[in-house]
């Protein structure tokens, strides 16, 4: 069996650290590549190597295939890490890596591809059983076919790009003249950010909670998954906090998901680690939504509570390794939570703050982890996402758990920059998240209006 003994890691920040500390662990050596907006970052020490492909602007350095190719040839890898984000749901890029034998570590191209497709993957989905919100088959070509499918759903309704992610480009209807305006304005913003104007429509679910299972498939047919995260806490549809348990799901749904996921997960021969996310009405009936076909941002409240390294177990997925257990082998110990931290400024709309981090002190201390690039002197590039750390932590139930985020929240001290820590201290004292009464709409509802 081949092991791989070098891997270049194709992003940044917090991300690239956290995979480098997994090869250290695993004895493999690291080529971790930078623009030059990053050259001071810390994490480019702890490589092997630090290769500088090009300015700030992602489309010039993370985003730039041929450097990162030019890269990894330079020097002989024999595995490319994409994290998340960038060139992580790139199928072009993973055939690209295929193509001069550079191991993706990821899903294979054609599962990229298939998943990738949002329309497609609610079909595969439903074929094999899994339930899937109410909406349109497939592609919705024209305004007349959505208000088609619009009378036959009932209103209100969301528009997304069948390429979309991220959380964007997603538009609610609540009238056909909503309807008819957001699909043209919808079809014109995803043409911009995905580079295809392709929607779908699915019918609006009044405030769901967003509970994801995350799943590990080796490439020989063996699939396990490894519980559930509660990402309901999101701002404009983007994730803040997410937790594992989900507070209050029954054992049998928690189940009767986990299972779900992995249908699909098989039904598209998935390899490698990846995220099925469902919608989860106040009936606690369960809705497919989409895939997430790499590792995600919220993947150390998993690692937390199973005691999984998933970006380990990626890397020896990739390297042609077997899983090597079994569903029945994964046990769930505790409750973790994660808020990611983000420069940026909750009281006027969470506008992203650049600038210098003139102090940085991490909290610790029991069930503490912090996973961030960021250090006193800090200057965050105008470029790239605004968050600049996760602060998870993990204890022997969700009570204990909030207790010791409370604590590691006032702890935290970072000056020069907003940041969400504000929000947090007040939502960790919240009476409905304190209770789990939580779903996505518990930010605007209670601190956004
Ligand atoms: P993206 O890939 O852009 O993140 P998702 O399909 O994962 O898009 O949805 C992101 C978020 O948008 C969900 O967590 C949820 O808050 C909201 N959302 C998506 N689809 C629906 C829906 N049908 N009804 C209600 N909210 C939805």
């Amino acid at each position: 069996m081949k092991r791989f003994s070098r891997i270049l890691i194709a992003n940044r920040g917090e991300v690239a650290l956290r995979i480098l500390r997994a090869c250290k662990e695993l004895d493999i050596e690291t080529v971790v590549v930078y623009s030059s907006a990053d050259k001071d970052s810390n994490y480019l020490r702890l490589a092997d190597q630090a290769i500088c492909i090009g300015p700030g602007p992602s489309l010039q350095s993370y985003l730039d295939i041929p450097k990162i190719i030019s890269a990894a040839e330079i020097t002989d890898v024999e595995a490319i890490h994409p994290g998340y984000g960038f060139l992580a749901e790139n199928a072009h890029f993973a055939e690209i890596c295929r193509s001069c034998n550079i191991e993706f570590i990821g899903p294979s191209v054609e599962a990229i591809r298939s998943l990738g497709d949002k329309a497609k993957a609610r079909e595969m989905a439903r074929s094999v059983g899994v339930p899937c919100v109410p909406g349109s088959d497939g592609v919705v070509k024209d305004e007349n076919s959505a208000l088609e499918v619009a009378r036959h759903i009932g209103y209100p309704v969301i528009i997304k790009a069948v390429w979309g992610g991220g959380g964007r480009g997603m538009r609610v209807a609540h009238n056909n003249i909503s309807l008819v305006n957001g699909f043209l304005a919808a079809r014109t913003e995803a043409e911009t950010a995905f580079k295809s104007p392709e929607l779908y429509i699915e019918k609006y679910i009044d405030k769901p909670r967003h509970v994801e299972i995350q799943i590990l498939a080796d490439n020989y047919g063996d699939t396990v998954h490894l519980g559930e995260r509660d990402c309901s806490l999101q701002r404009r549809h983007q994730k803040l906090i997410e937790e594992s348990p989900a507070p209050g799901l029954p054992a049998e749904v928690r189940g009767a998901m986990g299972e779900a996921a992995k249908k699909i997960a098989r039904a598209a021969q998935y390899a490698n680690a990846g995220t099925v996310e469902f919608l989860v009405d106040r009936e606690l009936n369960f809705y497919f939504i989409e895939v997430n076909t790499r590792i995600q941002v919220e993947h150390p409240v998993t690692e937390m509570v199973t005691g999984i390294d998933l970006i380990q177990e990626q890397i020896r997925i990739a390297s042609g390794e077997p899983l090597g257990y079994g569903q029945e082998d994964i046990q769930f110990r505790g409750a973790a939570i994660e808020c990611r931290i983000n420069a940026e400024d909750p009281a006027s709309n969470f506008r992203p703050c650049s600038g210098t981090i003139t102090r940085f002190v991490p909290p610790g201390g029991i069930g503490v982890r912090l996973d961030s690039h960021v250090t006193s002197g800090y200057q965050i590039p105008p470029f790239y996402d605004s968050m600049i750390g996760k602060l998870i932590v993990c204890r022997q139930d969700r009570g204990a758990a909030i207790a010791t985020m409370r604590r590691a929240l006032d702890e935290f001290q970072i000056e020069g920059v907003n940041t969400t820590i504000p929000l947090y201290k007040e939502i960790f004292k919240h009476f409905h998240f304190l209770r789990g009464n939580i779903n996505t709409g518990f930010i605007e509802e209670y601190f956004l209006g």
